[in-house]
């Protein structure tokens, strides 16, 4: 059993790092808020200190967190990671950040001899609890074999898609299509509410055509029923899709339909529906729809 690190104790991270305990795993946790460390400590946990702290006691780091600015902090800022790493660490980011960043980091560990591997998540807070997310990773071969039975403690689907940062890329890909095809679905339930028609017969009409998909078995129940708690919040498409731009602008790739959908969950965010599920795209096509 491995001496794992774990730095990200939210949502998700608090959910995985249980599944590693339960497996036999050792831990050395840390999170900038002491309260989520305080709630996960005891019975084979340790507290750390920080990020440097938590890299000079573990063989492994996994690190949770909500973007790129926050995994540049923790693995290369002051009292960060590289500060306590020793050769042979191996890190493992499983936040969800823009690819370009996962290569700048990957090259600042590789000159310390410790080597990264991107690993985002896809399947929100039941998976995590159940211990089967879709993890895509990027990176060496040899430390994909190295950490994927740790991986595997915390998802049902681990896959080597390349090299660093193409996790991420896999990701953005996932985050675009179903950013579109929920604002495709909200704007098709609006056109049939104003035409008179049913959302739920429209729903139960076309889920087993062409226009089905798990986003749509997902989704539109939630629009039904105009259930929007959270699920995966629109703070945290907008960021996944920002991403994606930055990405797309960094290779002249034009993504027209993401930069749309981009600015709606932006006009969102200002609005105060940030933490919303993204299902909420519905409710910005409704606005201007005619009030009726
Ligand atoms: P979260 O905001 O709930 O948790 C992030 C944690 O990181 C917080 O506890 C915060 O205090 C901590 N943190 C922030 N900066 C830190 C630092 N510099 N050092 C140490 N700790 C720090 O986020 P989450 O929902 O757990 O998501 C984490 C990542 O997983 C994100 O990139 C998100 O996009 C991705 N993701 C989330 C979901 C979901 O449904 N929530 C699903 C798939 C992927």
């Amino acid at each position: 059993m491995s001496r794992i690190g774990f730095i990200g104790l939210g949502i998700m991270g608090r959910h995985m790092l249980r599944n590693l305990r339960q497996a036999g795993h050792q831990l050395v946790v840390y999170d900038i808020v002491s309260a989520a460390v305080d709630a996960v400590v005891g019975d084979g946990v340790e507290r750390g200190v920080s990020c440097k702290d938590v890299a000079s006691r573990a063989e492994i780091v996994i690190a949770m967190l909500p973007d790129g600015p926050e995994v540049e902090q923790a693995i290369l800022g002051v009292d960060g990671i590289l500060e306590g790493a020793h050769h042979g660490l191996t890190v493992v980011d499983m936040s969800s950040i823009s690819p370009l960043v996962s290569r700048k980091i990957a090259a600042a560990c590789a000159t310390k001899g410790v080597g990264f591997l991107d690993a985002p998540v896809s399947g929100g807070e039941p998976k995590a609890i159940d211990g089967t997310l879709a993890i895509m990773v990027g990176g060496d071969s040899a430390l994909f074999e190295k950490v994927s039975p740790i991986l595997e403690k915390m998802g049902s689907s681990v896959v080597l898609t390349g090299g660093v940062g193409a996790g991420n890329v896999t990701k953005l890909a996932n985050q675009m299509i179903v950013a579109c095809n929920i604002a495709a679905m909200s704007e098709a339930l609006v056109l049939a509410k104003q035409c008179g028609v049913d959302s739920e017969v429209v729903f139960n009409a076309i889920k087993g055509g062409l226009a089905g998909s798990t986003v749509l078995n997902a989704k539109a129940p939630m629009v039904i029923a105009r259930n929007f708690k959270p699920g995966f919040r629109i703070r945290l498409h907008q960021k996944d899709l920002r991403n994606a731009l930055s990405t797309a602008e960094s290779h002249k790739v034009a993504l027209p339909l993401t930069s749309l959908v981009q600015q709606m969950l932006m006009a969102l965010m200002n609005r105060g529906s940030g933490d919303l599920d993204h299902s909420a795209i519905y409710t910005f096509i409704e606005e201007m729809a005619p009030k009726s």
